[in-house]
């Protein structure tokens, strides 16, 4: 890995009820293969009440933080680790701004949703956010180091 900085950096990304529900899983997870990421980590599941508050725990005081935990539980979620150079900040170009109406075409909320409270996918704001929301997902045995080929340039 001599001289590859950056790519052990690895990211937290969900597609939320809606984006589960309207099929987009494949797409998203097209988007991230495609751009050269490797997945690590991924499961479908039905995340509690609990497990929401305490991922989105930084915005406990926002107005909308008990309808985001509604909308989060209101159906299954798909969990993943993504795994790449600077993946936490591509990944957050790569889904758009938070509110789909200011988010370009081309990203994923951009090209995929029109509503904040509906905005189809979640991906880590930080290193160190992704560190303690993939560790929230993910049981240590569930994330897998795979090798691609002996040019990791090469995805
Ligand atoms: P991001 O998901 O882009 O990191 P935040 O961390 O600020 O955005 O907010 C977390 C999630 O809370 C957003 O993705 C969105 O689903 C929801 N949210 C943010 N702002 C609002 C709002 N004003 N009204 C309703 N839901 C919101
Ligand atoms: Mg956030």
């Amino acid at each position: 890995e001599s001289g590859w900085t950056g790519s052990n950096e690895r990211t937290f990304i969900s597609v939320k009820p809606d984006g589960v529900q309207r099929r987009l899983v494949g797409e998203i997870v097209h988007r991230f293969e495609r751009k050269g990421f490797k997945l690590v980590g991924m499961k479908l599941l039905q995340a509690s009440a609990e497990q929401l508050r305490e991922h989105y725990r930084d915005l406990s005081e926002k107005p909308f933080y008990s309808s985001l935990v509604k909308y989060m539980s209101s159906g299954p979620i798909v969990v993943m680790a993504w795994q790449g150079h600077d993946v936490v900040k591509s990944a957050r170009k790569m889904l758009g701004e938070t509110n789909p109406a200011d988010s370009l075409p081309g990203t994923i909320r951009g090209d995929f949703c029109v509503e904040v409270s509906r905005n189809v996918v979640h991906g880590s704001d930080s290193v160190e956010s992704a560190q303690r929301e993939i560790s929230l997902w993910f049981e240590h045995h569930e994330l897998l180091c795979w090798e691609e080929c002996s040019q990791p340039w090469i995805y």
